[in-house]
């Protein structure tokens, strides 16, 4: 049996790496509306009013959450057996194009962010605290190019050791979940073993980049109703919030 700390993370844990949209901050319902707004929209001025809409859950988990913003209007587009060209990253938020699409969501989402603010999930805060206070030392890895906005918006940004984000990933030129490689990253600037590092993860794309990557523990925080598929992608332990793997007084 594997041993195991008050946080209840495995003895050999020395790094933990947290995605921020559905764990740190309650902004994935914000993301699933303003793909649900950009893909409706387009779906409605291609299919007309029978179009079929886009599912802010199944098909956000399936196909959107987690990913990078063009992979993730290329795989849902594809899942209706649609291909767009894919234009560049200044299209403007009108233009059918990965891109342009990619850019009105970007739009939408800034909007809703500003009008309705972050919420943080407070547990999750006390929780970085908890094991930064035990000397395991924190990551933060998203997809999202807003991270840093973000992470100020709720006075989180030093509570990570580390920043991988899409601005980042951009640069460095890493590929998205569901492959492994912004964990990756993040544990080697960190200098722990990916092994000897744990995946905090809401996203099925995510689990995935957990187990790609070896790490040694990944834990799914199912915040829709969605356990099962989390451990059916690699979830080592599935909790709806992270207060429920220990008491971080
Ligand atoms: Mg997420």
């Amino acid at each position: 049996m594997t041993e195991m700390t008050r946080l209840g993370l495995p003895t050999t844990v020395q790094a933990c790496l947290f995605d921020l949209d559905g764990v740190v901050t309650r902004t994935a319902v914000v993301h699933a509306a303003a793909w649900k707004e950009t893909f409706d929209a387009f779906l409605r001025a291609r299919d007309g009013e029978g179009f079929r809409p886009f599912d802010a859950v199944a098909d956000y988990d399936e196909y959107v959450d987690g990913r990078p913003r063009a992979d993730g209007v290329r795989t849902f587009l594809a899942s209706r057996g649609i291909g767009l060209p894919e234009g560049g990253p200044g299209d403007p938020p009108d233009a059918e194009t990965v891109n342009g699409l990619g850019n009105r969501k970007n739009e939408l989402l800034l909007e809703r962010i500003r009008t309705g603010g972050v919420e943080a999930y407070d547990s999750t805060l006390r929780y970085l605290r908890a094991v930064r206070a035990d000397g395991l030392r924190t990551g933060i890895v998203s997809s999202s190019a807003n991270c840093r906005d973000v992470l100020r918006a709720i006075d989180a940004e030093d509570l990570f050791d580390v920043r991988i984000d899409g601005v980042v990933a951009a640069e460095r030129g890493l590929p998205g979940k569901p492959r492994p490689d912004t964990f990756l990253a993040a544990a080697r600037d960190l200098g722990v073993e990916a092994g000897r590092a744990a995946v905090f993860e809401d996203a099925l794309a995510g689990m995935d980049a957990g187990r790609a990557g070896g790490f040694g523990y990944v834990v799914g925080v199912d915040r829709v109703g969605q356990t099962e598929a989390l451990y059916a992608h690699g979830a080592d332990v599935v909790v709806k919030d992270l207060a429920e793997l220990g008491e971080a007084e």
